[in-house]
């Protein structure tokens, strides 16, 4: 299999060619970094603290509408269970 290199560096007289590549959280495969996007989710406002503090980012294959889809559903349930962990022990969350 050849190696596709997406990004060079150059020093001095040398250039370093590499790959930046990311694991997809939902198929678990190992993209290029121009496969990958992140979806973000704002868990902040079900934990009750302030928009914007308690971010999770969820990488997903951005060629593929499955793992976009996940990614939202998995977003979804993530501030769900944040929402009940909020409700079960409010004292928790600061
Ligand atoms: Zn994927």
């Amino acid at each position: 299999m050849g190696k596709k290199h997406d990004s060079a560096f150059t020093t001095g007289s040398r250039t370093l060619l590499y790959s930046i590549t990311w694991e997809c959280e939902v198929c678990k495969r190992t993209r290029p970094d121009k496969a990958i996007s992140v979806h973000k989710v704002d868990l902040s406002e079900a934990f009750g603290i302030a928009v914007g503090t308690c971010m999770r980012n969820i990488k997903y294959c951005n060629d593929n509408g499955t793992c976009h889809a996940r990614a939202i559903a998995e977003g979804e349930k993530e501030q769900k269970r944040a929402r009940e962990i909020k409700e079960r022990e409010p004292n928790d969350v600061v």
